[in-house]
């Protein structure tokens, strides 16, 4: 990951540049122009107090698409992960790095993928 940490280009608006700020003491990246975010591998587990950035089992659910867009931290292609909740979260993953990228949006909606998931597992467990 040898990328300048001072060359984040929003991977939506490719010319603008990510801003870093601390948000309950998790460092983000965000555009200022479109509101995208970008999270590093483990600060989406730190900043939901999750024990991984995505549950395995949404991850697992999920449905994985190439996304044309690339990641603003180490410039590898991002793939579009589809959550099949009520309405459909998406939400872009880099594959390399693991860093993530959220709308402003998607980002007030993932608190949802954890109750989502563990509704699922209580559902199953009671079967
Ligand atoms: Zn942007
Ligand atoms: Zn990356």
């Amino acid at each position: 990951m040898s990328a300048g940490a001072s060359d984040f280009r929003c991977p939506h608006c490719l010319t603008a540049k990510m801003l870093e700020q601390t948000w309950g003491g998790v460092a983000v990246r965000i555009c200022m122009r479109c509101g995208s975010n970008f999270f590093a591998a483990g600060s989406l587990a730190a900043f939901e107090g999750w024990g991984d950035d995505l549950p395995p089992e949404a991850e697992r659910v999920a449905a994985h698409h190439e996304a044309s867009v690339h990641c603003p931290a180490c410039g590898h292609a991002l793939e579009r992960l589809a959550f099949p909740m009520e309405p459909t979260l998406e939400l872009e993953r880099c594959p390399s790095c693991r860093g993530i990228v959220l709308d402003f949006e998607e980002i007030r909606r993932v608190p949802a993928v954890g109750r989502w998931v563990a509704e699922r597992a209580k559902a199953r467990a009671g079967q």
